[in-house]
């Protein structure tokens, strides 16, 4: 059998017909609503002059036209390229500039953003804009809804049909920007077979164990019960994108969106529409775990709480399994650059192992990597190595990334991990937020790990404070729980308790709010380090 695209996720996702797949708001759409107004838009950007291989750019907050973008400039033979919708300015004005999208699909907010900017992004030609009129007097933006019309009036579009346009299995589909928590935001080139492959693989697809044999897919089955998948973290993400949207087009489960994460009203969500899974990060399960405290709401539904994307303290599994006995606790490892989920934890594995990450995905392989480039022996500490058809094919227009991180087949990923003689693998730390002190090693997940045991923290993130003839030094920044005290002496000694004492941050800074992250929820350690 040819290997997928996420053109036959997208007819599989249409099979699934007049069931319920998105749910936001007061809006609810079908597989076929969804579909006939993706392929109404695909057609639209074709006739607007849309190209094989141009960008298409996506820039909105969670709302249903994200997944109807996505998928029309998939079919349209377009790189569907989501931004951040967090960026302003100047990292909006990267977005535009780096991808070159020739048209953008925004909401009102990001059109607003971009509105004075255009100037700036010469090969921008159409802008839609979704869920509003065409502001009047703006050149070259039109109404998304003129279009394809609003949510409830999709089931009524004509039924529609693809675009003629040959898609093969490693043409270029997508580009996700990572998240730039180490330096400037990079656009990662996914391919077709790469972006169906994260799906068909995801734990969460019934296809998994056909691609770990390698026999075709079967087509997912109509009769069994539904899922009901809360989506809380962004779809300009991988994880949103694949891990949730996805794998949930792809498997007829219902999608129920937020527009951006909040405990109070994802719990209303969870309990009215009976969601079976919910998580995204370590940052959401954690918010979880005080809303079940509350007890507010029934949240029995729940069969699945599953997370990534950031470290996770080993606590967090222990509280959840407590806290939540009838719902699976699942995490997994992975980067933009994996198209999303690449490892995968869950049950009683997990609740052994809570400090890993869990074995590769069954298409996937992992190892760990020395300095020298030799492979070292299962258990050691080194740069993890990965290899599976999820991996993106490369940077965009980045050349020199690109030599850097593919070696015969194999990403070099900047992580830190052990991976064990069974295939679980381990991260340690991100190779550039390790620190040397004196020559000796320290991994700020370790240390972060041991303040997270303490009861009073609940949120912990260590740095390294430049030292004349150490190098360098840990400090940690500590978010202290409402109502808990804990002085710096007292936590300095918890952490001397449990490691070794050249690994006791000499600082702790202690607050009372909680840490800045972006919305992948990773702790922005740039600046936390100017806090030193
Ligand atoms: P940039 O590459 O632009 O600096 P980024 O690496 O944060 O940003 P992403 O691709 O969103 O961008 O994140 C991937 C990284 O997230 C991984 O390399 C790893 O450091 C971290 N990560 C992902 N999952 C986990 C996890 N379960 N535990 C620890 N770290 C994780
Ligand atoms: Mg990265």
């Amino acid at each position: 059998a040819a290997p997928p695209t996420l053109r036959d996720v997208f007819l599989a996702g249409r099979a699934h017909g007049p069931k319920t797949f998105l749910v936001y708001e007061d809006d609810r759409a079908s597989f076929e609503a969804f579909s006939r107004a993706t392929l109404a838009l695909a057609d639209d950007l074709v006739r607007g002059g849309v190209r094989p291989g141009d960008r298409v750019a996506i820039a909105m907050r969670n709302l249903p036209e994200w997944p109807v973008a996505f998928f029309a400039a998939l079919l349209a033979g377009a790189i569907a390229t989501p931004l951040n919708a967090w960026w302003t300015g100047p990292e909006l004005d990267h977005g535009f500039a780096d991808s070159g999208a020739v048209a953008a699909i925004v909401d009102e907010e990001r059109l607003a953003r971009i509105a004075e900017r255009r100037g700036a992004y010469p090969a921008l030609g159409r802008v839609l804009v979704a869920r509003a009129p065409a502001p009047a007097g703006a050149r070259g933006v039109e109404s998304l809804t003129d279009v394809i019309g609003p949510v409830a009036a999709w089931a009524g579009l004509p039924e529609g049909r693809l675009p003629d346009i040959g898609t093969e299995p490693e043409d270029p589909a997508t580009l996700f920007y990572t998240s730039g928590t180490t330096g400037r935001s990079k656009g990662a080139v996914g391919t077709h077979r790469g972006g169906a492959c994260a799906v068909l693989a995801h734990p969460f697809s019934a296809a998994r164990s056909f691609v770990r044999r390698g026999e075709p897919v079967p087509a997912p089955d109509p009769a069994a019960p539904q899922k009901v998948a809360l989506l809380s973290i962004p779809l300009f993400h991988v994880t949103g994108c694949f891990a949730t949207l996805v794998t949930s087009l792809h498997r007829g489960s219902r999608l129920v969106m937020m527009r951006r994460w909040d405990l109070a009203g994802a719990l209303a969500l969870i309990e009215r529409e009976r969601c079976t899974s919910a998580g995204g990060v370590p940052t959401i399960a954690f918010q979880l775990l005080d809303g079940r405290d509350a007890g507010t709401h029934d949240l029995s539904s729940l069969e699945t709480i599953s997370y990534g994307g950031a470290p996770a303290p080993a606590e967090l599994v222990r509280r959840l399994r407590a806290a939540f006995p009838h719902a699976q606790p699942a995490t997994g490892w992975g980067m933009t650059e994996t198209s999303g989920t690449f490892t995968h934890h869950q049950a009683e594995d997990y609740v052994h192992h809570p400090e890993s990450c869990g074995p590769p995905l069954p298409i996937c392989e992992a190892k760990s990597v020395g300095p020298d480039e030799r492979d070292l022996p299962p258990g050691e500490v080194g740069e993890l190595w990965v290899k599976g058809p999820n991996v993106v094919a490369g940077y965009w227009n980045r050349p020199e990334a690109d030599a850097q991180v593919f070696r015969d087949g194999w990403m070099r990923t900047g992580d830190l991990a052990r991976v064990d003689p069974e295939g679980f693998v381990t991260i340690v730390d991100r190779a550039k937020d390790m620190l040397i002190r004196g020559g000796e090693n320290i991994y700020c997940g370790e240390v972060e790990n041991a303040l997270h045991e303490h009861p009073a923290v609940v949120d912990a993130a260590v740095v390294a404070i430049p030292h004349p003839t150490l190098g360098e030094e840990p400090g940690a920044v500590v978010a202290l729980a409402r109502g808990r005290e804990a002085t710096e002496e007292e936590l300095r000694a918890f952490v001397a308790g449990r490691l070794a004492a050249f690994k006791v941050p000499v600082r702790i800074l202690l607050r009372d709010e909680t840490l800045p992250r972006n919305p992948n929820g990773k702790i922005l350690k740039s600046e936390l380090r100017k806090l030193f």
